[in-house]
């Protein structure tokens, strides 16, 4: 979930940041590209310029030196129009002709298309062009100082007008001398018209860039908002997924202002629903889901989630004050649920973790800083599945007790492979005696777990957890492989051996290549298959019918004997006996417990009995204590008596003495 979560908004925030980046890139692009196509344009334009004004200019100089000192080239130039003047070394004006309002200091200026230079100089009164680091520098005239200024000229220009913008190019004469040449841009309508599209055209582009901008901007919002929507939209309910209530409700739980308050996360499954779909349609079930999950919103306060989980489950996220008061209000809540479909009964499971106030070391309430909510939400989850009637709604609030079983279940889970594989799982024994001799006639196998880590625990500490995880058949072949090769060993040590029951899961039991796997280990010990004995209990014949009766029979066919365990304790299962072609009945320690009046109890233990015996089965009473339950048994012709009155289950090395006394004449 949290992988997830971290990866949406990593793509997020890619996301986002590729946009911009990218439109950054493009804006300084098309900048970059309009500028040097700017740029070369004038360029070239004054380029133009520049070379020919410098070949007309060196013309005059070669002019001046090819007629020397007779004054032939004054008079000839002199005709020019050309405002032109001669310095010396030193700066002194030699000649002058027309206005000399050249400025100082000629600065070499690199043409753009070629290597060749000209050294130009500013015009004294009308400035505008300047020599700067080798090339050319722009500046308006000195003359236009504000703005009223520019639109006189620009005014002027409109009109037919031209505007003058003189610079002065120098060249050495042989003499060491320097001539200097005006030169004048001349700025008319169309150089107007064309710096005004200029500028048209950069305002447009910046247009087009912020419009561009603008677009990709909202397209970009548009876009995390559908992808928003579509990331946090259930596909049932077309409402908020848990997603967003995990991301909106861990937000909420961990806010300042919420440090005080209390919150709560509510697990409801709906445990009809698939009886539901049935019983109407999909389509209908998914409908009826879409209502549950408007009915639970109506009635949820601010910052109070709902979302459906997984199936017909619904996570709820409240605040509460009092415990009482929380479950009043989830009654409340259920009511109405229950009240949506009068047709159909509508039942929920309810279960609900308390998330706990945080506090720092010194007791002192502080800000919650993380919140697990899945763990919270499997709390829940844990909790409502202890309701066993599935019928009826109920509410369950997870406790300590509770949280012990969850994380003993996680700690079996965790071992149970190296638990195996370390051969930790040991087998104890349980004898079985005629009660009428006292002789020991069988026993049956049960498994323990001796743990170097968790100490001896019963089957009730795992086989549950193992069977609702699969593990149980992996158990199953480690009992009956063991048995077979204790029984092996003891027919070579010479013990007169007797049948041994061995417990097979319900899961397993309906395998159907269940006789293969056992007679495989069996015969890889090398045992007779007569001295194994299987138990299924009474509830699997709940199962696949028919599955059950071919197992039984390839059992059977394959020298082993079968019996139902634990006969009596839950339904009735008398129609299975009659279709079961079973060997033994046990009959289950409920039977000899309870409130029941004795007499009335013993009716139905020798009636039991009897049923057996007239199916040909023989009868094996589990759970005897006392010695008069054992007088009444043996009265009423039960073969067996597997209880503590005789012995409780013990490890193989005990059993073994017992089994030596068999021998005994
Ligand atoms: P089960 O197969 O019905 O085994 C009989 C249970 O009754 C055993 O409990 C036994 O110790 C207990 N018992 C026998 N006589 C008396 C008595 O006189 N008084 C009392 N109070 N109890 C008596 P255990 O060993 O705790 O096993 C419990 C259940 O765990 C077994 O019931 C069986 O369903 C399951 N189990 C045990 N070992 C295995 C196994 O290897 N594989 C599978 N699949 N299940 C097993
Ligand atoms: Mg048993
Ligand atoms: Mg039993």
């Amino acid at each position: 979930m949290n992988k997830k979560k971290k990866g949406f908004s990593k793509a997020n925030k890619t996301n986002a940041w590729t946009i911009l980046v990218l439109i950054i890139v493009f804006i300084m692009a098309l900048q970059a590209i309009f500028m040097v196509i700017v740029d070369s344009f004038l360029r070239y334009v004054v380029d133009a310029k520049l070379r020919s004004e410098g070949e007309n200019i060196r013309y005059m100089a070669w002019l001046v030196d090819s007629a020397g000192d007779d004054g032939s080239a004054v008079a000839l130039l002199g005709g020019s129009e050309r405002d032109w003047v001669i310095r010396d070394a030193n700066g002194e004006t030699l000649h002058v002709e027309g206005r000399d309002t050249c400025g100082s200091d000629p600065q070499a200026v690199r043409l753009f298309t070629s290597q060749e230079t000209v050294d130009i100089c500013p015009d004294k009164e009308q400035g505008f062009i300047y020599p700067r680091k080798g090339s050319l520098s722009f500046r308006l005239p000195d003359d236009i100082s504000d703005e009223s200024d520019l639109k006189t000229l620009l005014g002027k220009i409109d009109q037919g007008g031209k505007v003058r913008f003189p610079f002065w190019i120098a060249t050495p004469l042989k003499d060491g001398t320097t001539l200097y040449g005006k030169s004048v841009f001349v700025f008319d309508r169309f150089h107007l018209a064309y710096s005004l599209g200029m500028l048209v055209a950069f305002v447009a582009l910046v247009l087009f860039q912020l419009i561009l901008l603008v677009i990709l901007f909202i397209s970009g919002i548009l876009r995390q908002q559908l992808l928003t929507k579509v990331f946090f939209m259930d596909d049932i309910t077309n409402a908020r997924n848990w997603m967003w209530l995990h991301i909106n409700g861990t937000k909420v739980l961990c806010r300042r202002k919420y440090a005080k308050t209390r919150f709560a996360l509510v697990g409801m499954a709906f445990v009809n629903y698939h009886n539901f779909c049935l019983c109407h349609s999909v389509a209908e079930g998914e409908e009826l889901l879409r209502e549950i999950d408007h009915r639970i919103r109506r009635a949820l306060n601010k910052d109070e989630f709902c979302a459906r989980h997984v199936g017909a489950e619904f996570a709820v996220l409240v605040q509460y004050v009092e415990r009482d008061d929380l479950k009043n209000r989830i009654t409340e809540i259920l009511e109405d649920l229950e009240s949506i479909d009068n047709t159909h009964k509508l039942s929920f499971h309810v279960g609900v973790a308390l998330i706990p106030i945080a506090t720092d070391n010194n007791g002192k309430i502080v800000r919650r800083r993380e919140v697990d909510l899945d763990a919270n939400y499997n709390y829940a989850r844990a909790a409502s599945a202890t309701i066993k009637d599935s019928d009826a709604s109920g509410i369950v609030f997870f406790d300590e007790a509770l949280m012990e079983e969850q994380k003993w279940i996680d700690t079996v889970q965790e071992n149970q492979k190296a638990a195996l594989a370390n051969e930790e799982f040991e087998v104890y024994y349980q004898p079985k005696y005629d009660p009428k001799t006292d002789e020991l006639r069988g026993a049956e196998a049960l498994i323990r777990w001796n743990s170097p880590k968790y100490g001896f625990k019963g089957p009730g500490a795992f086989i549950p957890i193992f069977e609702s995880n699969g593990f149980i058949k992996e158990i199953d072949h480690y009992m009956v492989s063991h048995v077979a090769r204790d029984q092996r060993a003891w027919l070579d040590q010479g013990y007169k051996c007797i049948p041994v029951s061995v417990n097979i899961s319900r899961a397993h039991f309906i395998e159907t290549d269940l006789a293969e796997q056992i007679s495989k280990m069996v015969d890889e010990a090398g045992t007779p298959h007569e001295l194994i004995e299987l138990e299924v209990t009474e509830s699997a014949f709940f199962d696949d019918k028919q599955a059950m009766i071919e197992t039984i029979k390839k059992l059977k066919d394959n020298g082993f004997e079968v019996s139902m365990d634990d006969f009596g304790s839950g339904y009735s299962s008398l129609n299975s006996l009659k279709d079961m072609p079973l060997d033994v009945l046990k009959l289950d320690a409920e039977f000899f417990r309870g409130e029941a009046e004795a007499e009335r109890k013993n009716i139905v233990v020798s009636e039991a009995i009897r049923l057996a015996k007239n199916l040909n089965m023989r009868t094996v009473a589990e759970g005897v204590e006392d010695k008069d339950q054992v007088d009444f048994l043996a009265g009423q012709g039960c073969d067996m008596i597997q209880g503590y009155f005789y012995a409780k289950p013990m490890p193989k090395t005990d059993f073994e003495k017992r089994m030596k006394k068999t021998e005994e004449p």
